[in-house]
């Protein structure tokens, strides 16, 4: 693979632009410094965001189609780009090259998602209850919205929420995590690239990169000019951006954290389930909002199944993520390492028997954080069960019905992802019925992480409530108006009521 330097020239990216003294930028693969960036002061977000309101004013005056021409553009640079974004991706975030990749490929289809969106922005024609009266509602802009993204998917989350609010005419403030940078400056670059293929009727400032910690974030949050900030990250983080919007009324879209749940019934096919379980369960190292957290098997399979799940944990193959062979790559930093060693600990606490879940040596990694996925086996859903730990721990349950299932998926405070391996119709249909999962997504026969970008995505409780992405989650980045339209000679007032001067 390629370095950090030179993958970044070769997207264009002046670093000279960002380079400082502030933002340490460290690789988890190895642990070792590749960067080190100054950080936004506030009054250059707060300039940011002016010069981001003022692209907003010409940028909705585009029509919708031409806006997606951009989004088509800049889907082809990333189509051009993808091997060398999702190395970038591999280097910062520490996912092995495939999952790299796969979250480039998801932004190229959100772009294609949002070109076909552009003339697609419908609004309904509403009978009116009044002779010689119309109603409609029309969509506009909601203006400049402010996007705070996660480490763990540092290209892809922008994506979502920028190819739908740019072609609905807003502009966009984009603050990464600050644990990952370069994949912004590189994707930015890209979006640049897109902006001069297309020409002047792209305001300059459309889209705009922060860079810095959670102050930033929260210089964003707190701007009046600001109607929408879509946040992905904590629980924490949520909590006290909602709680910032809220004082001023301001929108949010929130994707916070999960704790998801698979219920593997009488019925699974097993071979498929061990497929799903183990892919959603240590993919990207246990480090997705959708990561499989709670496994609840059916007494009378679970003596077949978990053997064979500690056979497949006992040969994973953890390593270098660029390396083709990998499964399994680092955690994200110490910090991760500690969290998941607290969890564990707690676990054991709780009566849990541990299996994996300590220090895996990689050669070539010692500086960066490598673990064996642990798999824990509980008695019940305990106190450990209820938290997310982003780290690859997968909590085991015996179930007896299906009704307890239901209510042990359902019981956590988050609600992001669930899922059931069922060939029982009834069953799986009870799971995705009103009594069934109560998260935003609920998957028959596969794992609760991997979502398309054609469905909504998000979830309930404290995962915050928001959606992105696909079917109609653009309203989201749009204000509706509600139009009356009197074509009589007359003015009746609505509910009959009367009124004569
Ligand atoms: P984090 O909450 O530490 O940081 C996320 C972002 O929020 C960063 O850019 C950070 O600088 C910013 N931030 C933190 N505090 C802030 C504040 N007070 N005001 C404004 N900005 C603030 O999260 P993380 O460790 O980067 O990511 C892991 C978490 O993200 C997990 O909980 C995971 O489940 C969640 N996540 C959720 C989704 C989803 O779609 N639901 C997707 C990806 C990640």
């Amino acid at each position: 693979m390629q370095s950090i330097p030179h993958l970044l020239a070769g997207f264009g990216v002046d670093m000279t632009t960002y380079q400082g003294q502030d933002l340490p930028c460290r690789t988890p693969v190895t642990g070792a410094v590749h960067a080190t960036l100054r950080m936004d002061t506030p009054q250059q977000v707060t300039q940011k965001i002016t010069d981001a309101r003022s692209a907003f004013e010409r940028w909705r005056t585009v029509p919708a189609p031409r806006r997606g021409e951009l989004i088509r553009l800049f889907g082809d640079e990333l189509r051009t780009h993808k091997q060398a974004l999702g190395q970038v991706v591999t280097h910062e975030a520490g996912k092995i090259l495939q999952e790299g990749l796969g979250e480039v490929q998801e932004m190229i289809d959100i772009c294609d998602f949002a070109v076909g969106l552009s003339r697609q922005l419908y609004g309904l024609t509403i009978a009116s209850e009044r002779p010689g009266h119309r109603m409609m509602e029309t969509w506009h802009p909601v203006g400049v919205v402010g996007v705070i993204s996660a480490f763990n998917f540092p290209v892809a989350v922008w994506a979502w929420n920028a190819a739908l609010a740019l072609v609905c005419g807003n502009s966009v403030v984009w603050k990464p995590s600050e644990k990952t940078p370069l994949t912004a400056i590189a994707t930015h670059a890209l979006f640049m690239n897109a902006v001069a293929r297309f020409g002047s009727d792209a305001p300059p400032g459309l889209a705009q990169l922060v860079i810095g910690d959670a102050r930033c974030g929260a210089a964003l949050v707190a701007d009046k000019r600001v109607p929408l900030i879509s946040a992905t990250g904590s629980t924490r983080m949520g909590r006290a951006v909602a709680a910032a919007c809220a004082q001023r009324l301001a929108r949010t879209i929130l994707e916070l954290g999960g704790n998801n749940a698979m219920i593997v019934a009488p019925s699974a096919d097993l071979d498929m389930a061990l497929r799903g379980i183990v892919f959603s369960a240590v993919g990207t190292a246990g480090q997705r909002c959708t990561t499989l957290r709670r496994l609840f098997v059916h007494d009378s399979i679970y003596d077949a199944l978990l053997p064979r799940l500690k056979a497949s944990y006992g040969t994973l193959p953890i390593g270098d993520p660029s390396d083709p062979a990998t499964l399994v790559g680092p955690l994200i930093d110490a910090q991760a390492f500690e969290a998941m060693q607290a969890a564990l600990q707690q676990a054991r606490d709780e009566g849990g028997a541990v299996f994996g879940g300590t220090r895996a040596e990689v050669a070539g990694g010692e500086g960066g954080h490598y673990v064996h996925p642990a798999l824990v086996e509980l008695p019940a859903q305990s106190a450990i069960m209820h938290h997310e730990t982003f780290a690859p721990i997968l909590y085991v349950v015996r179930y007896q019905s299906l009704e307890q299932a239901i209510a042990l998926n359902n019981a956590v405070p988050q609600g992001l992802s669930s899922s059931i391996f069922t060939t029982d119709l009834r069953e799986a249909e009870t799971f995705l019925s009103v009594v069934g999962s109560d998260c935003g997504i609920a998957n028959v026969n596969i794992g609760p992480s991997g979502a398309e970008i054609g469905g909504a995505f998000g979830g309930e409780k404290e995962t915050g409530g928001g959606r992105e992405s696909g079917s109609d989650a653009w309203k989201g980045y749009m204000r509706r108006a509600t139009n009356t339209i009197n074509y009589s000679h007359s003015l009746p007032l609505a509910q009959g009521i009367s009124f004569d001067l």
